[in-house]
């Protein structure tokens, strides 16, 4: 096994407050990862090779817990809400200190050098320093992994530091609670603690992308997948969690370019990351055999369970999460874009994960009902698990990603109606939720008809065929679709009571408008009469 300390030369690890004396595993291959979290104990391999581990006590992210440091660079530029909280510079001072001797008492520490933005033109270089050998295994699958060469003259513009085992005192360390993750733009530095969620790392650096790139270089950064048809023809595909972004975008037809973060440039789209990080409940072969596949040697899966006395997971377990997750990198696709940059976007999707079964499972936007839509962000989630029917809940986040953007969500609204118009683009609205009634009532759409939708957008095969307006919405709705039956097309006939549907797409206009209220005095006359009708 590689022991490589702190005499890598160049390498700078003290100015990180790393001791001499601490054992750092420098850029381990993935083989060397996984042999180490099984030796340890802290994670076993699947019945096709894949590492499976558990995150402990946090299984997905904690928006409450993740802090921005308000300081001279961000007071005025960053969107102060719910999702970025301030906190002052003294506490991240006084964790960093503390999680750094933490650091410098366990038996060693994992480093890695990686980067991030295929366009080498925004290409930032990232060092994780991580407590277990997982955790540095998800920013090998995660991030790009710089070449040998690129490894020789490698300076990092940023720094991520988790320790899923340090835990903050609140009383003192200024956070809600013993889990943490901070954003430090001065010190560029993400420090992450008292949480195992490996998502916290990706999210943490798609956080900083969304402040720097329109900030500073004038690039659309969009929480979206995206993919490429043979004739280098981009789509992109924007949603909230779970509206099926990693799914729609491995389609064994066309080059995969990323499964949830982009940059749009002038020239065209790049990813973010070198990886892919992937549901698996109710992961099956047949209806979604890219993903499947992936779970090989050198992924990582997280918080599943196996079949009673094998090493074989069990995909419908929710005992532990229903978030359970695999990332792999991004060559695990059989067909992915290398390296992931396509050019500029012909087609936009909205997903929509419509619980209340309203929307029409496919829609083409006018350009003020895209930004709308855009600006409006909207799913609807089913609220609870337990038995039995749960009214399904309406959540609005702005550009499909409010969680993630430190700015205003006008700045990156505005740019995006502005290339837009530039490029033409085709928008549609897919609604991969509920068809004939809402949840508990009606069944979600099925996934090879969505695929059918979306192939038949993307084709062409919905130029010529005729459409009817959504009367409250005003998106326009194909009444044919190739791959998919005529009568799943307009939401009301699947329902048994279409007095029934019309309660409830009043119920959701409603919540769009009262939604739409904070942004009605930025936005013009266009946008403003694509809302709803009620
Ligand atoms: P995240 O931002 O959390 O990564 P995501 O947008 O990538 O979320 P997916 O991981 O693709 O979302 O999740 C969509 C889930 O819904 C998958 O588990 C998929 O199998 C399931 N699903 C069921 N029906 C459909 C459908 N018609 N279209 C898309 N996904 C569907
Ligand atoms: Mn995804």
């Amino acid at each position: 096994m590689t022991l490589q300390t702190l005499s890598i030369p160049g390498k700078e690890l003290e100015v990180l407050g790393l001791q001499a004396s601490t054992r750092v595993h420098y850029q381990l291959s993935p083989e060397e990862l996984v042999e180490q979290a099984v030796i340890s104990g802290e994670g076993v391999r699947n019945d096709t090779g894949a590492l499976c581990i558990r995150t402990g006590e946090f299984t997905g992210r904690s928006p409450q817990d993740k802090f921005i440091v308000k300081d001279a660079v961000t007071a005025d530029t960053v969107n102060w809400n719910n999702f970025n909280i301030p906190i002052d510079e003294k506490y991240f001072h006084q964790l960093k200190e503390k999680m750094m001797a933490y650091l410098n008492q366990r038996p060693a520490v994992w480093v890695r050098d990686a980067a991030a933005c295929a366009d080498p033109a925004y290409r930032i270089n990232i060092r994780v320093i991580n407590e277990n050998p997982w955790s540095n295994l998800f920013a090998y699958n995660m991030f790009l992994r710089p070449s040998e060469n690129e490894l020789e003259n490698f300076k990092a513009d940023w720094h991520i530091i988790q320790a899923p085992g340090f835990k903050a005192d609140p009383a003192v360390d200024g956070t809600r609670q013993h889990n943490f993750a901070i954003v430090s733009f001065t010190h560029k530095t993400i420090l992450i603690g008292g949480t195992g969620y490996t998502g916290e790392m990706k999210k943490g650096i798609f956080t900083i992308l969304n402040y720097v790139l329109p900030h500073e270089k004038n690039v659309l950064s969009m929480h979206c997948s995206a993919n490429m048809g043979n004739e280098g023809d981009v789509a992109v595909f924007f949603g909230l969690s779970g509206t099926g972004k990693t799914t729609l975008s491995a389609d064994p037809a066309r080059k995969l370019i990323g499964d949830d973060e982009h940059g749009w440039t002038a020239d065209g789209v790049f990813n973010f990351e070198g990886g892919c990080y992937a549901k698996t409940i109710d992961l099956t072969e047949e209806k979604e055999p890219e993903i499947f596949h992936a779970i090989r040697p050198g992924a990582l899966v997280e918080n599943v369970t196996f079949l009673n006395g094998t090493n074989t997971i069990d995909f419908t377990s929710k005992e532990i999460t229903e978030n359970t997750r695999v990332s792999y990198p991004l060559s695990y696709i059989s067909n992915a874009q290398e390296p992931a940059m396509g050019g500029l976007p012909a087609n936009i999707f909205f997903l929509t994960c419509d619980a209340k079964g309203v929307l029409p499972p496919v829609s083409k936007l006018t350009p003020g009902q895209a930004m709308y839509q855009f600006i409006s962000g909207y799913t609807a989630k089913v609220a609870g698990t337990e038995a039995g029917v749960t009214e399904p809940k309406s959540t609005f986040s702005a550009c499909f990603g409010a969680p993630f953007l430190p700015l205003h969500p006008g700045q990156y609204a505005e740019m995006l109606g502005r290339k837009m118009k530039e490029n033409k683009v085709n928008v549609w609205m897919i609604n991969t939720g509920w068809s004939g009634g809402a949840y508990g009532e009606g069944s979600r759409m099925k996934l090879s008809y969505t695929r059918a939708m979306i192939t038949a957008a993307l084709n062409g095969d919905l130029n010529n065929v005729h459409y009817e307006a959504h009367p409250v919405f005003g998106m326009e709705v194909p009444q044919s679709c190739p791959g998919v039956p005529a009568e799943i097309l307009n939401p009301r006939s699947t329902w048994s009571d279409p007095a029934a549907y019309d309660v409830k797409c009043t119920e959701l206009a409603k919540e769009f408008i009262q939604n739409f209220k904070k942004y009605a005095d930025g936005v013009n006359e266009e946008i403003l009469a694509a809302a709803p009708k009620v």
